[in-house]
């Protein structure tokens, strides 16, 4: 049978074939499963380190499925995916879980130090075929809807098939078509959520926050859509559509002789990959004739693990022009005291969920005490997010934080009601 030059593997046609006899022909009490693995960011290691590299790398992982005496077939469907037909015997497939997350660990610290800029990451989804008529594609999507929905989930790389997966991604399919109406009719709903100074009382900001419209008028959150735009690539176009917003309804209040507020707009990690990302938004941004002083940008801290060296010029040369650029969600992942230092942006904002786990115990205070210390040291600007009770507020202003945000002051609201009650 012909097979895969890179890997030796099958083809994937062949690969079809050779499942489909297989389960005709095996034992009906032994548990069959599709396992279905890719790499995080195969692109971003292909670039760093070469094609030959990148190459290796699905060898090993090939190797990986090939070594276990339970894979009876395997594939490369393209490029870094890797799926395989197991025989699992009587071994139950939740068993095959810590069995697959064992080899993940082992797979990803055999090649950490050989790939220490990329922080190696493998997601797998596993589907058991209990009816033995089913069809291998269908096995196949099914683990595939398994491995995506653990897509980038350090915690969880390893998923089984459910119902509700297959539910959420029939919901998630509904969400490309909502978004690309929505920019056609130029009905996204954007928010403005204030930013306030606890010592001068009163609203120095805002960050813009969009939501979808379903069709029966209810709203969809970030939560929801975000994911899906990002891993289609339309959140390029999203960010797109709320710093065009921004700018207009920046020179509209200076047109209608009001005083102008900075406004934030969230800029996804993936506009770094395009070197024209600053020559554009410049261009974008004269049109409107308004200061960059009124122009944020906040970027989340996971983008600048892996990828700092694509992002470092790109935010000087936004702050070169007057931009102010901020780090989101400091504190939600693995921030490194070593990543402050390294960062050129002028504000640093503490994660919601860092800062409320943190307030709830005393360890936890001293580090937010330390950390808004040493940031003032530095002189680096602090926003906390997510206050939502005067205490809150009171801990971390007398840590020697001014600028907050959360529900305590308001929740974001259409930018017609901020206006109302924030811009005179
Ligand atoms: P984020 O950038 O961290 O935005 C802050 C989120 O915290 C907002 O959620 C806001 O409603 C919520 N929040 C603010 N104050 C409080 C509080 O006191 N308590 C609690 N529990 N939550 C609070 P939202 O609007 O649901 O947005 C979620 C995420 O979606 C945002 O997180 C941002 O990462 C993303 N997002 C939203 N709109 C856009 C967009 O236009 N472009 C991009 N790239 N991302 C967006
Ligand atoms: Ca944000
Ligand atoms: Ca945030």
């Amino acid at each position: 049978m012909e097979t895969d030059k890179l890997t030796g593997l099958l083809l994937f046609d062949g690969f079809l074939d050779f499942a489909k006899d297989y389960l005709a022909k095996s034992n009906t009490d032994d548990h069959i499963a599709i396992i279905s693995t890719d790499l995080s960011k195969f692109k971003y290691i292909n670039r760093v380190y070469g094609f030959t590299s990148g190459d290796k790398l699905i060898r090993k992982l090939a190797e990986l499925f090939m070594g276990r005496e339970e894979c009876v077939a395997a594939c490369r469907p393209y490029s870094d995916h890797i799926v395989g037909l197991f025989n699992l015997k009587d071994k139950d497939v939740r068993e095959c879980v810590e069995c697959v997350r064992l080899l993940q660990n082992s797979f990803v610290a055999e090649n950490k130090a050989d790939y220490s800029k990329a922080s190696i990451h493998l997601n797998t989804g596993i589907y058991e075929i209990v009816d033995r008529k089913e069809e291998i594609s269908s096995a196949l999507d099914k683990a595939n809807i398994a491995r995506r929905s653990v897509k980038g989930n350090y915690s969880v790389p390893c998923a089984i098939y459910t119902k509700e997966m297959q539910e959420r991604r029939e919901g998630d399919e509904k969400i490309i078509p909502l978004f690309e109406k929505a920019v056609e009719e130029r009905s996204i709903l954007v928010y403005f959520q204030p930013k306030v100074s606890v010592s001068e009382h009163c609203v120095v900001g805002a960050e813009a926050l969009t939501r979808l419209q379903n069709e029966d008028g209810s709203i969809i959150p970030p939560d929801v859509f975000i994911p899906v735009l990002e891993s289609s690539g339309k959140i390029l176009e999203l960010d797109w559509y709320v710093m065009r917003f921004v700018f207009s309804k920046i020179r509209d209040w200076l047109d209608e002789g009001k005083k102008p507020q900075k406004i934030s707009v969230n800029l996804s990690k993936i506009h770094f990959y395009y070197d024209t990302l600053v020559d554009d938004i410049i261009r974008e941004f004269e049109k409107h004739q308004i200061s960059p002083e009124y122009v944020e940008f906040e970027i989340t801290e996971s983008v600048f693990f892996e990828e700092a060296d694509l992002i470092i010029s790109k935010i000087e040369r936004l702050r070169e022009y007057g931009f102010k650029v901020s780090v989101d969600d400091f504190g939600a992942g693995y921030s490194s005291l070593n990543l402050i230092g390294i960062l050129p942006v002028d504000i640093i904002k503490l994660d919601k969920r860092f800062v409320k786990n943190s307030l709830g115990n005393k360890k936890g205070k001293d580090i937010i005490k330390g950390l808004i210390s040493i940031l003032n040291e530095i002189d680096m600007d602090i926003v906390c997010e997510g206050i939502e009770t005067k205490e809150e507020e009171r801990i971390v202003y007398e840590f020697g934080c001014d600028s907050m945000q959360g529900y305590l002051y308001d929740r974001p609201i259409p930018v017609s009601d901020y206006e109302k009650k924030y811009i005179y």
